[in-house]
């Protein structure tokens, strides 16, 4: 099918058809175009984005300092230059994400305000028909797809996990959640508390404070943080010696890899010393007396959350001018003017603000049936995290928790690319994963291992997630360093993959 196609809109008894659909414009619906785009020319296809605009997390959430936890020159594509500061705003990753959107014309290919609510193989057309519902118009939309790229990200949009507190409704004042941000909240001079421990937190606390009157981090338990200068020091000098941007990006990219491997593996290897580390990092911000055991001191490994960069150390900053403060405790309940701890403590507040993470969204809340019956989707084995047993004609991109999403959906665009292409010179309609005779004994266990990586969304949502083998084909390894070059080994005529 030309590409054209993609732009004529079907009469309402007959769907429109495109060779792949891709779900969601965020950095991996993007990304997934733009590689569809160079790497399969004459590919006819449309991403279908619930949202009115393009960026998904970068456009979702609106609260105060919002801005990348990893660096962008990973972050950001591999075929775009990053040019701005390691660290960035949500805004300049939307800014940079529009760029990648208006010089390759994937414009035309998205189409906003489009949720899709539902996707049906079949067997007999080999096709997926993809129901959407038009948010602007109410319009009902049908699509008929060869292959379905869902890029639909891993939580529930606006929507984010707030736990059933006692008496929350008995609270007075704004009780707000990081994931809905009102646009007008005014917190100047106000008491505010913030829930949470994450990435999220540690960039609203700096952000609210020395505005407002107070701001608290009420966390249950500590998590790892590491502090640095919002620049790279190798970028700036290559920059002065007027080395092309495109070459900076790749440089850089390959610095910044490296020396996250050497970290995780000093995580594991000496985890103790890494720790020790962090800790006398925060102990020469936050002074000699400061109660570190209790605030910043967790109980797990490094890296079996992700860790947080905090840029400029500003969230110790404003512990230490005492604009913020930390408190490490349990609710007891909520009550008309704040918190009551389960230590006997009370917290007074006049906005509470919880950054206490995601529902885990599982395939976009999309309704999946093959062939009638409804997709079982815990039931199947995951192929590298990106494709599932009896699952045709469909990918999947899941990023890195240790490592930037977008590596992986760049290297999930690349495979996707070679998958279509190697299917079209052969002539097959439909490809599946399917374990291979020596895979028949190999244990099944859930989609991660807790003890590598457990943060509360993955763990309230395990059930829902897909199962993984044991061997590095039939899981998701978190492993960039070893998954950039397997990805481009594939065998695609290895017996994993069955094409009809
Ligand atoms: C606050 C925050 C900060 C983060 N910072 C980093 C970071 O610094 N580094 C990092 O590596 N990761 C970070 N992450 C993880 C981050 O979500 C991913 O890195 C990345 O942005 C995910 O991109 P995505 O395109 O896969 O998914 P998303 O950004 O979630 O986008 C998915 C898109 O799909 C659309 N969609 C979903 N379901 C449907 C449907 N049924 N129909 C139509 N459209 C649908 C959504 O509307 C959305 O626009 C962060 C996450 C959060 C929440």
């Amino acid at each position: 099918m030309s590409e054209a196609a993609t732009l004529e809109r079907p009469s309402p008894q007959q769907a429109e058809h495109v060779d792949v659909l891709i779900v969601g414009a965020g950095i991996s619906g993007v990304g997934g175009a733009y590689h569809l785009k160079t790497q399969c020319p004459g590919t006819s296809f449309a991403v279908l984005e619930a949202a009115e605009t393009f960026g998904g997390t970068w456009w979702t959430h609106k609260y105060p300092g919002i801005r990348s936890d990893s660096d962008l020159h990973t972050f950001g594509y591999r075929f775009k230059p990053w040019t701005g500061t390691p660290i960035a705003t949500a805004e300049e990753i939307r800014k940079y994400m529009g760029e990648v959107i208006e010089e390759n014309g994937l414009d035309r290919h998205i189409r906003y305000n489009h949720r899709i609510h539902s996707a049906r193989w079949s067997s007999a057309d080999n096709l997926w028909t993809i129901e959407a519902t038009r948010s602007d118009t109410g319009e009902a939309v049908r699509i008929t797809a060869g292959f379905l790229w869902m890029c639909q990200g891993y939580y529930r949009h606006n929507d984010g996990y707030m736990p059933d507190w006692a008496g929350k409704e008995r609270f007075r004042g704004q009780l707000v959640h990081s994931e809905n941000w009102p646009e007008d909240l005014d917190y100047a001079g106000k008491r505010v508390i913030v829930i949470g421990s994450g990435a999220s937190a540690a960039t609203i606390v700096p952000a609210m404070a020395g505005k407002a009157a107070h701001v608290t981090m009420l966390q249950r338990t500590p998590t790892y943080f590491r502090t640095g200068r919002n620049a790279i020091e190798l970028a700036e000098e290559l920059r002065k010696l007027q080395v092309d941007e495109s070459w900076i990006h790749e440089i850089v990219r390959r610095k910044i890899l490296l020396e996250q491997t050497v970290f995780t593996e000093r995580c594991f290897a000496e985890p103790e010393k890494v720790k020790a580390e962090m800790l006398a990092n925060l102990r020469s911000i936050l002074g000699p007396d400061y109660d570190l055991d209790t605030h910043f001191t967790p109980n797990y490994r490094p890296w079996r959350q992700r860790i947080a960069f905090v840029p400029d150390a500003d969230l110790f900053q404003a512990v230490a001018r005492g604009e913020a403060s930390v408190v490490t405790d349990e609710i007891e309940h909520f009550d008309e003017t704040g918190i009551q701890l389960k230590s006997g403590q009370h917290l007074e507040a006049d906005i509470i603000v919880a950054a206490t993470g995601f529902h885990l969204n599982v395939l976009g809340d999309i309704a999946f049936e093959i062939d009638g019956k409804p997709l079982a989707f815990h039931e199947t084995v995951t192929y590298r995290g990106m494709m599932f047993t009896g699952i045709p004609n469909m990918a999947w991109v899941f990023g890195y928790f240790r490592a930037s999403w977008t590596l992986r959906a760049d290297l999930v665009g690349d495979f996707v690319c070679r998958l279509l292409k190697y299917m079209e010179a052969k002539g097959a309609k439909r490809v599946e994963v399917a374990l291979r005779p020596e895979d028949r004994d190999m244990p099944i266990l859930p989609w991660i291992d807790p003890e590598n990586f457990n943060p509360g969304y993955l763990m309230r949502g395990m059930h829902l997630l897909p199962k993984r083998g044991d061997k590095p084909e039939w899981q998701h390894t978190q492993d960039y360093w070893s998954e950039k070059d397997a990805f481009a080994a594939i065998d695609l005529n290895d017996a994993a993959f069955v094409y009809r």
